[in-house]
């Protein structure tokens, strides 16, 4: 049957609102491309070190580390663990350029971060993705942490002025180094490119994943000794042992 052009407009609203769930295959009869049941049983992050988002097994200010040697970020928000489903999401976005799953879960952080900000949470004067290096971002042909940076950015209306911290050289996976080869490693390896732009500023860095907080920690220190204010982390999901991650 045809539809009656005074009813298409409907329709069409409606079909653009049938999102198959991403996870199970059936309609979510939502704007979310995830269906409640698939929603409520994601790894959602529950009990954390307030600082790192470190999960813990119970509620407790801080983890060991934040405690003993803390980052130079204030605080990391991020709604999920690094568990299964979300890890498998995480790497075909990151890796097989499976945009909707990016889509989606930055559509979960997004929800996540209005709650907050509705709740008193602070909004940042500005946000930035974690770069990548130059012959890194050749090979993979796009920058994932700058893709959900950008939508995040246009959902929650915040300033995202580009380019503003650079990689400025190639570093060697951190993966499987010590806490002091993952900080020798990334020395001297970013560069704040208009320090004016981030002075007294609450800066949010964001990224896909965080493991360590090394990466993080680094350019927050750097964006501290250029004046920021405040640095905070926003990621789709923290991860339990950073050790024992495969990223
Ligand atoms: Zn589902
Ligand atoms: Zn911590």
């Amino acid at each position: 049957m045809r539809c009656q052009p005074s009813h298409f407009k409907k329709v069409y609203q409606w079909l653009k609102s049938q999102h198959p769930c991403l996870l199970c295959d059936s309609t979510s009869h939502r704007l979310l491309a995830l269906c409640e049941d698939c929603e409520a049983e994601l790894p959602w992050l529950r009990e954390h070190c307030s600082q790192c988002a470190l999960p813990l097994p119970k509620q407790q200010a801080l983890c060991a580390d934040c405690t003993h040697n803390p980052p130079l970020f204030s605080k990391v928000i991020t709604p999920l663990q690094f568990a299964f489903p979300v890890d498998t999401l995480i790497s075909r976005f990151k890796y097989q350029q499976n945009w909707p799953y990016g889509q989606l879960l930055s559509a979960l952080l997004i929800q996540h971060l209005s709650y907050y900000f509705d709740e008193g949470g602070q909004r940042p004067d500005l946000i930035l993705a974690v770069p990548l290096a130059k012959r890194r971002q050749r090979q993979r042909g796009y920058n994932q942490a700058q893709m959900v940076c950008d939508w995040l950015a246009k959902a929650l209306q915040l300033p995202n002025p580009q380019q503003l911290v650079l990689r400025t050289r190639e570093t060697v996976s951190q993966q499987g180094l010590s806490a002091k080869a993952r900080r020798d490693n990334l020395h001297n390896a970013f560069q704040i490119t208009q320090p004016e732009q981030v002075k007294d500023k609450h800066v949010v860095l964001v990224d896909d994943v965080l493991t360590t907080g090394t990466t993080c920690s680094i350019i927050s220190g750097l964006l501290v000794k250029h004046g920021a204010a405040r640095v905070e982390v926003y990621c789709l999901a923290r991860t339990g042992k950073p050790q024992t991650v495969q990223m």
